[in-house]
């Protein structure tokens, strides 16, 4: 009895959470699985029972939430899988838990609430449209997920009929969330981190200058900018918001390897990511023994670096919130069948990842993308924006780009927040994934 009571308090959580666990059904054979709600209470999840007491799991939004809640048949994913516990447990008012014991009937499980803003959800996701990719919305100062999207996406209410087509598929990944689980080559998003080591390793940024000619060439190895395009005479800033290739290549083979490891590093390359989501790791692989082609490479985004949608939005709230990164999470609170809370979940600081000086100056420079750079389909809202576009090459020889744009968003009167967009295969950053972020701060301003 002893252990039972140790095991029901300090071990339950980990047990059930485990879906393979034959303990999970015995809890699910009293408790009536409980609801996924999003911020404002509208229903993503839910458990339906008929008439003779059949039960099955709604999912109104459809395939427009697929991988952030997830499933709950042939094991578990996503917010299904990591709030599985809430739901299985029922905080409904005592007396009615105990007339439901009596009489056989399952007890009611608690909701859980998360951080999901279901507007900006849509938007996020009608705003990729037909592009396989990933969009991942955070806000800075709190570290809520308010949106995340991954295609192609799934009906989840018609996820048992497709299993065996969806799991037999294996060129698609369709299961796959993209946002935590795709690695991708960062392209110039990545500049993002050359520019913070660069300035880590010079007082004075105001002191570099280069002269863009469309290409680089140090011994063998020729860097191209973006279309051939010749950027002329640059500073840091203007290399940046033109996201000049050749100009980040010279710059790369001015750094201090072991240095740029370490940012890397601290920044959550090649580490452990706070969430509870399934995840892989971004990986930074420079070594300082690097030949000149691969520095320059790795200084432009390309090179063997590969990141997450997820993780890129972490290092963009971070940016936004003067380099202090709050920990990522997505259930607010679960709360009883009659909405009395049961247990809140507040924001924490995970770590301060860059100086307030290195992201003024990262913030100054995304502003100015914006403004006189590559995401200037942004200038003129009702909002200020910043951010840093890429267009990653991701097949040897060909000229192929998957579209990303990192960047956040403020106003007067609300909360910043911060994206990462992935469009694979479909061009530059500038013209596919900035007028996607546009859809979603358009959104998530208009309210
Ligand atoms: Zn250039």
């Amino acid at each position: 009895m002893a252990y039972f009571t140790y095991f029901m308090i300090f071990r339950a959580e980990s047990v059930i959470n485990n879906s393979y666990n034959s303990r999970t059904e015995t809890f699910a054979q009293k408790v009536i699985r409980g609801s996924i709600l999003s911020s404002d209470g509208t229903v993503l999840a839910e458990t339906v029972v008929s008439d003779d007491g059949t039960e099955t799991r709604s999912y109104p939004y459809g395939s427009v939430c697929a991988h952030v809640v997830g499933y709950t048949i042939q094991g578990k994913s996503g917010i299904e899988s990591f709030a599985n516990f809430y739901m299985l447990r029922s905080h409904a008012p005592i007396l009615e838990r105990l007339f439901n014991d009596i009489t056989d009937n399952k007890n009611e499980g608690d909701n859980v609430v998360t951080t999901i803003d279901i507007d900006v959800q849509k938007a996020a996701y009608n705003a990729l449209g037909s592009y396989d990719g990933a969009i991942v919305v955070i806000q800075p100062s709190t570290g809520k997920i308010l949106a995340m999207v991954s295609k192609p996406e799934f009906d989840p209410n018609t996820l048992e009929a497709d299993w065996d087509l969806l799991t037999s598929d294996s060129d698609s990944s369709v299961l796959l969330n993209r946002a935590t689980q795709g690695l991708y080559p960062p392209g110039s998003i990545f500049k993002v981190l050359t520019t913070v080591e660069y300035i880590r390793e010079n007082d004075k940024v105001s002191g570099y200058s280069f002269d863009c000619t469309g290409s680089f060439t140090s011994g063998s190895s020729t860097i191209h900018c973006y279309g051939n395009t010749a950027h002329g005479s640059e500073d840091l800033k203007t290399s940046f918001a033109k996201s000049c290739n050749s100009s980040f290549a010279n710059i790369g083979l001015t750094l201090n390897i072991s240095s740029f490891v370490s940012l890397c590093e601290s920044a959550l390359f090649n580490s452990d990511l706070p969430t509870s989501f399934e995840y892989k790791k971004s990986s930074f692989s420079l070594t300082s023994d690097a030949d000149t082609d691969e520095i320059m490479q790795t200084a432009i985004g390309q090179g063997q670096t590969l990141v997450t949608p997820f993780h890129m939005a972490l290092i963009t709230a971070a940016i936004a919130n003067d380099g202090v990164l709050m920990t990522p999470y997505i259930i607010d609170h679960t709360e009883n069948k009659n909405g009395v809370s049961v247990k809140e979940f507040s924001s924490s600081e995970y770590g301060t990842i860059f100086t307030e000086h290195e992201s003024e100056v990262l913030q100054n420079y995304m502003a100015y993308t914006v403004s006189n750079g590559t995401a200037s389909a942004l200038s003129g809202q009702s909002y200020d924006a910043y951010g840093k576009t890429g267009s990653a090459e991701y097949i040897d020889g060909s000229d192929d780009t998957h579209s990303w744009f990192i960047g956040y968003a403020s106003k007067d009167g609300y909360e910043d927040i911060a994206v990462a967009i992935i469009a694979e295969g479909a061009g530059s950053g500038s013209s596919v994934a900035v007028p996607i972020a546009k859809e979603i701060f358009d959104e998530y301003f208009s309210k």
